[in-house]
This record gives structure tokens, sequence and C-alpha cells, in this order.
């Protein structure tokens, strides 16, 4: 049978990062060139990248990929209990090892119903995550986007999910059974954790609500509690 691993949406995330392109700003064009030349970004829709159409599909990924990229942890030696040294310091470095290629689907594949925002199929494709139309919704941070990409990499080392045994996702194939099997929420949790405590150039308001969808994520993606 074809593995499939899917994330969810949650109603958290809606506050916009600092710094996040605004109608006139277009993206810095050495960063796109940068990070194009490691993942490939394309669209079912063939929506032709342009750095300065902020909402399309493909110049919201390329925000994202830029964001993973320039992400730096502020040096603190406190160390989170949600921090499994899964994705060390480097987030960028994790993700581009392991994704050469983002695909923003359209609303009619199967995998994108219901709150499907992001997918991978190994056994289809190793290197490629599939981006739902849900992941794209304008009141998504750019940190959450980043979160999702980072946990859908997970995927590629082999690791799926088990059926919730409660809450909100019960009985969907949505949770890890613990934060110490290291597995893709456990990617999430560290990743949301480090960017609220850690995050260079992230405002306040987006670090407060990091850090609530990381204790969010730990309370309703596993099925023994962190
Ligand atoms: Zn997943």
């Amino acid at each position: 049978m074809k593995r499939v691993f899917l994330i969810f949406l949650f109603s958290l995330g809606f506050v916009r990062v600092a710094g996040a392109a605004g109608a006139a700003n277009c993206l810095e064009a050495a960063a796109v060139k940068s990070v194009l030349s490691s993942i490939k970004v394309e669209s079912a829709d063939s929506d032709r990248f342009d750095r300065c159409r902020e909402g399309s599909a493909s110049h919201r990924i390329v925000q994202t990929l830029i964001f993973l990229k320039n992400l730096r942890l502020e040096k603190t030696p406190a160390r989170s209990s949600f921090d499994q040294g899964i994705l060390k310091e480097d987030f960028w470095g994790y993700f581009s090892k392991r994704v050469k290629r983002v695909f923003a689907v359209d609303r009619m594949v199967t995998e994108c119903r219901g709150s499907t925002l992001a997918y991978v199929s190994p056994d289809f494709d190793s290197t490629t995550v599939y981006l739902c139309p849900g992941f794209f919704d304008s009141w998504l941070s750019v940190a959450t986007r980043a979160e999702f990409l980072l946990h859908e990499a997970r995927h590629f080392e082999g690791y799926g999910h088990v059926v919730c045994r409660r809450g909100l996702f019960q009985n969907q194939k949505s949770c890890d059974r613990r934060l110490q099997d290291r597995g893709s929420y456990a990617v999430s949790v560290e990743a949301l954790s480090k960017m609220a405590e850690r995050g260079s150039g992230l405002s306040a308001p987006s670090r407060s609500l990091l850090k609530a969808t990381a204790l969010v994520r730990a309370r309703t993606n596993f099925n023994e509690t962190p």
C-alpha cells in the first residue's frame, strides 16, 4: 500500500511574522536564487514564480525557504524539553539535505481532503514535499509554514504516524506515539520551541504564538504527552 503522510491544520498560526513581505515588497533576488539553486519549486497550476507577486503559491513557498535559510538561533545554553536534537542548529541544512522539490498541488488531489496542509509519498518520490491549498492560507505565518516543511522532511527518514487515541485528531492517523521516538511531530515541536525561544528576528507575538503551537502539538499529536 502506498504510504502517504499528512499533516493537518490547527487553528493557531494566524499572527504574521514581522518582516514578511508587504504588498510592495519583493523577495530579494540573491536570496531567491540561492534557495532555488537547492530546491525546485513547482505548482500544479503552472503559476510562474515572480519574486514580487506576494500571495501566489510559489511566492509563499520561496518566502518560506528563504525564512528557513536565513533563520539563526541565538546562542542560549538552556535546552528545552522539546528539543530532541534532531534539527540541531541548522534547519536549512536539515531540510535541504532531504528535500529537493516542493510542489503545490491543487484542491482536486485526494490527499488534500479535509484540513490536510502538506504530505509526502516516499515510495513514489522520496525527495518531494507536496503542499495542499490550505498551506497557502494568508493567516498562516511563514514560521508555521517552515515547521510544516521540516515535519514533512522527517518522513523521508522512515517515520510515519499512528492513530491518535484521544484529542482533536482522535481516530485519525495524525499522532506519534511519543516525543522520544523522534518522529515528525518531534521535529515539529523542536522547530517550534527553538524558534520561539531562540529564533533571531522574530517578534514577541510571533514567539508567543510559536510557543503556544508547540504546547498544543505536544498535547494533541502524541499519544503519550511529553
Ligand atoms: Zn506527518
